[in-house]
């Protein structure tokens, strides 16, 4: 009879014969016993980065405050879109682009806010 190999599962600290008691990962035994294993795999998330990097801000949203604010205000006052554009050095052809797709609102960043 072969000798029973006998390994110490580091979850409930059982002594349990290896081949029959630990899943193998390739070249490896896993340090936990098979029902510490799937317990612990089920306990598994989805690294979520807690830090992601801010989203850079474009197209309407990428101008400033100031200029947003200004740009929506004149379009409410009825000014032209050619005199807007010239105003801010916005093309006139994005400008009317922005507005056709709704893009002239002003999005606030609540993590801004919160700041
Ligand atoms: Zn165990």
């Amino acid at each position: 009879m072969a000798d029973v190999v006998l390994k110490t599962c580091k979850e409930c600290k059982q002594e349990l014969p290896r081949d029959a008691n630990f899943y193998k990962a390739g070249k490896y035994w896993q340090s936990r016993c098979k029902p510490c294993h799937n317990k612990s795999r089920k306990s598994y998330k989805r690294w979520v980065n807690p830090n992601p990097p801010p989203k850079k801000p474009r197209a309407f949203q990428a101008l400033s405050f100031e200029t947003r604010c200004s740009v929506i205000k004149k379009i409410n006052d009825g000014v032209d879109l050619k005199d807007i554009s010239r105003d801010h050095d916005i093309k006139y052809e994005t400008l009317k682009r922005w507005k056709r797709d709704d893009k002239l609102i002003i999005k606030i960043d609540t993590k801004e806010l919160s700041q």
